[in-house]
């Protein structure tokens, strides 16, 4: 059975751009993959080097909303990144393969600093993308589901793996990227991304109330001043977000129509996307709230994934060490 390895970091809630880009291609493919998902709790020290004692709170968070969307921990593996050493050992061997101007080259570094005012980037940093390929290749998985941000680091595991296997043998797969059916979803202001450090997310866990205030709040049109102004759905975040979460076509279809012939306003087009979330988010919102109340539960679920992917890792480093002829290497 083919492998998919991916995660994310545990920094708070997940969000509807988790949920497109890369979670419900999770859900979807955890029949027919041996999946591995990886709370990357070491990966939240490149950024939020302050509030590492939110982290334990964060990662109950990460898994309540895994389990909500779906995602099922007896078909796949759930576990936590720093509790497989290994990973950090197999991260050094990768570092040395990768030069420092190449790693600088992740525009996702840039995106980053920019975002977060980091003017210089710790080595830890800079290393993001090695250790996120230490944590894919750990498993010697085929597959990673990522959001569009994530494409060139998958790019750079890929350099890594062939690297390796051309100087030691053939040990690691040079795995594929696979975005989701919103590659990057836009933020509620309009920004490229939605993201918890833009503050522009909508949360799986919102209330219906939260969420019908955000969608008010929601950028649109900027040009157009009326409802009877044609306006543009191209591009236009509440059409977006009609077009990936509204299950009711011929509404979302109806809307755009007016939309663009200045015959519907606003508060229309967002009253029903508020309830077209809603619908949405529902029977989410109760799966979580139903795990939530079962004490125990998040502990047990990455305590015995955790087992099952230390033993992978284990034998992966075993195999890469006796590969490279390390002394004892393979022992
Ligand atoms: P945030 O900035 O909100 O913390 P993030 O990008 O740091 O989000 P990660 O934990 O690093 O979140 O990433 C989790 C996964 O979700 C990655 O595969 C990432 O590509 C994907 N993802 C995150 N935000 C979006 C988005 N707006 N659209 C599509 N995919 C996304
Ligand atoms: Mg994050």
């Amino acid at each position: 059975m083919k492998r998919i390895l991916t995660g994310d970091r545990p920094t708070g809630k997940g969000h509807l751009g988790h949920y497109v880009g890369s979670w419900e291609n999770r859900v979807k493919l955890q029949d027919e993959y041996e999946c591995f998902f990886l709370i990357a709790d070491l990966h939240t020290l490149t950024t939020a080097l302050e509030r590492t004692g939110n982290v334990a709170e964060n990662v109950r968070d990460l898994v309540l909303d895994w389990l909500a969307v779906g995602i099922d921990p007896n078909k796949a593996t759930i576990y936590l990144q720093s509790l497989i050493p290994e990973v950090t050992e197999l991260f050094w061997i990768f570092a040395c393969l990768v030069t420092v101007p190449r790693a600088q080259r992740i525009p996702t570094l840039k995106d980053v600093m920019r975002d977060l005012e980091i003017e210089e980037p710790s080595v830890g940093l800079l290393s993001y993308p090695i250790l996120q390929a230490a944590d894919v290749l750990m498993v010697r998985a085929d597959l990673v589901p990522v959001g569009r941000d994530q494409e060139s680091h998958i790019e750079l595991l890929r350099e890594i793996a062939r690297r390796f296997n051309r100087l030691y043998g053939p040990v690691f797969p040079e795995a594929q990227s696979l975005t989701g059916r919103v590659p990057t979803l836009v933020g509620t202001d309009g920004q490229a991304k939605m993201s918890k450090s833009l503050n522009n997310t909508i949360f799986l866990s919102d209330p219906p109330d939260v969420v019908e205030q955000k969608v008010r709040g929601m950028y649109t049109d900027p040009k157009r001043l009326r409802a009877t102004d044609p306006g543009t759905v191209e591009g236009n975040p509440v059409f977006i977000y009609h077009n990936a979460f509204n299950d009711n076509v011929d509404e979302v279809r109806d809307l755009e129509e007016r939309y663009r012939t200045g015959r519907v306003g606003d508060v229309e087009v967002k009253r029903k996307l508020a309830a077209a979330l809603n619908r949405f988010l529902d029977p989410i919102r109760e799966r979580r709230a139903k795990f939530e109340a079962m004490p125990g539960l998040v502990d047990e679920i990455i305590l015995a994934g955790t087992a099952r992917a230390r033993a992978e890792a284990q034998e992966t480093l075993r195999l890469a060490k006796e590969a490279m002829r390390l002394p004892y290497g393979g022992v």
